[in-house]
């Protein structure tokens, strides 16, 4: 599964992968994985403009359980995170 069409899909700068920009719950842009994550703890929102909301591991199960779905930070799952572009 990967995150609705309406995000505006990117290529990450450093590994390539496709990620999607979302402002976080203090207003900041982030990038997250477009796929969706077996143990991803974000939910994504598009109402108002993509936002991500950090969710507590047992939230974010449930969310899963009921057909959601959830999301890495591309900052964690980066594979050449560190590197000098
Ligand atoms: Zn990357």
């Amino acid at each position: 599964m990967t995150a609705p069409a309406e995000l505006k899909v990117k290529h990450c700068s450093r590994c390539g992968v496709e990620i999607v920009w979302a402002r976080n719950e203090r207003g900041r842009w982030m990038p997250l994985d477009r796929v969706a994550a077996a143990n991803g703890r974000y939910d994504l929102q598009f109402s108002g403009g993509p936002s991500a909301r950090f969710l507590p591991f047992d939230d974010a199960s449930a969310l899963r359980r009921r057909g959601g779905m959830t999301f890495d930070n591309h900052f964690k799952t980066c594979t050449k995170r560190g590197q000098k572009k």
